[in-house]
């Protein structure tokens, strides 16, 4: 007898968890497959949270290690430029994760770990989905009226023809974070700052880099844009901690661990549901270009999807259509505005400190950015539009 369940969702990340406790709370039948023995261990991630995450998402405090209510942004020239905001919060991904996993269990979802996708094909009205036992190599197949492919940037999803994304290759970047564990605290400032610097690589490519703390390290890493070797990208975090070093923790003994993942920073994906699939989170290309935040968007589009298979449980096939509708609403629109943004930026470095500039010295032009496009009242749009307008003219002279 094949398995059969009304929601099967592919990955246990925050889109994925997400979609299983909004789903398994309204009594659908909800199975997770999770490749990692350990949902969370292996996520690298600098992990900062936009403020009220937790609020937002129904998530406990003590998750959070660090408010951080300054952003300090780094130009191409090293010039640092304050902004007062929030606080956003800092965390981990073992424990983020871990707990939206615990969560959703809670809620009556089955999260199945060692489950390694490998295909779905359509049966009678339903989505077969297999996978792989990595417990006993055996594989497996269970059935669903819909699915939600939430696997991270992995997700290439080139079987799938109505998914598929010409472009996706192009949008990965290579990443490199140290988690540095110090023998005393650091400065400070540096446990309230979340820290973002933008500037080139040696061979010319664009380099985003960031600090951020948590309660027993500080997460320091880059990503750039395309393949870098190994060697080559080490060099480049060796150079950026250095100089990170000598600002917030010099003198002080520590010690350095390396971890690297791809991140996603192109376009969303055009299309991302069909039949009885949704994608969410980053394997929908649902990442900030400009700072590299997903784990918002991802928690969110889980929500989503699992909302929509509830709101269609009489009707299943409607699922797909009314997530896409959801999701390419809320976020489409300010995603390809962010990819946009940073191709302008990145063709001449030196507008990164005009637009940094701007930020600093008008707060409540960061503050509505940090929004969503619903939570922002006309008069914030016509603000947005007002500075957007200045800032093209300032960065059509630098
Ligand atoms: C270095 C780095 C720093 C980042 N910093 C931040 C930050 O500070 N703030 C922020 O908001 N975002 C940050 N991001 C982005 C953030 O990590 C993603 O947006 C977020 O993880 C997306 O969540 P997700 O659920 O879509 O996917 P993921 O978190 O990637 O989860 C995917 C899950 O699917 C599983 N999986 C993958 N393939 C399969 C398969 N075939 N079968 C079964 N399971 C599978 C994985 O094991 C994983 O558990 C960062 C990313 C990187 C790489």
């Amino acid at each position: 007898m094949l398995e059969d369940v009304e929601f099967v969702v592919v990955g246990c990340g925050p889109a994925g968890a997400e979609a299983a406790r909004v789903a398994a709370r309204s009594g659908l039948t909800t199975l997770v497959l999770e490749k990692d023995a350990v949902v969370g261990a292996k996520r690298v991630c600098a992990a900062g949270l936009r403020p009220r995450f937790c609020e937002t998402f129904d998530l406990p405090r003590e998750l959070v290690h660090c408010d951080t209510p300054r952003l300090a942004l780094f130009d191409a020239r090293g010039c640092e430029h304050e902004v007062y905001f929030g606080p956003g919060h800092t965390t981990t991904r073992e424990e983020l994760d871990g707990t939206m996993a615990r969560l959703a269990a809670a809620a009556g979802a089955q999260i199945r770990t060692r489950a390694l996708l490998r295909g779905v094909r359509r049966e009678g009205g339903r989505a077969v989905v297999e996978y792989a036992d990595l417990l006993t190599g055996a594989r497996k197949s269970v059935a669903a009226r819909n699915v939600f492919f939430a696997q991270g940037a992995a997700a290439n999803l080139e079987n799938e023809p109505a998914l598929r994304f010409a472009e996706w290759t192009n949008g990965l970047m290579t990443t490199l974070q140290y988690r540095v564990y110090l023998e005393r605290p650091a400065d400070p400032i540096a446990y309230k700052t979340l820290e973002l610097h933008y500037y080139s690589a040696r061979d010319g490519r664009q380099i985003v880099a960031w600090t951020f703390p948590k309660r027993d390290h500080l997460a320091i890493g880059l990503g750039v844009t395309g393949k870098l070797s190994g060697e080559r990208l080490r060099e480049e975090l060796d150079a950026f901690a250095g100089g990170v070093r000598a600002r917030l923790y010099r003198d002080i003994p520590f010690t350095a661990k390396a971890e690297g993942h791809l991140l996603y920073g192109g376009l969303p994906r055009p299309q991302i549901a069909a039949e009885h699939l949704m994608v969410g989170g980053t394997a929908a290309g649902l990442v900030d270009a400009t700072n590299g935040e997903g784990i918002f968007e991802a928690a969110m589009s889980g929500r989503l999807a699992a909302e929509a298979v509830v709101a269609s449980r009489d009707r299943p096939c409607g699922a797909a259509a009314r997530y896409a509708a959801r999701a390419t609403q809320r976020f489409s629109g300010r995603l390809r505005n962010r990819v946009a943004l940073m191709r302008f930026l990145e063709r001449r470095p030196r507008r990164y400190g005009v637009l940094f500039e701007q930020l600093e010295r008008s707060p409540r032009l960061a503050d509505i950015l940090q929004r969503e496009d619903h939570e922002r009242s006309a008069i914030d749009r016509l603000y947005l539009y007002v500075q957007a307008l200045r800032f093209a003219a300032r960065a059509a002279r630098a």
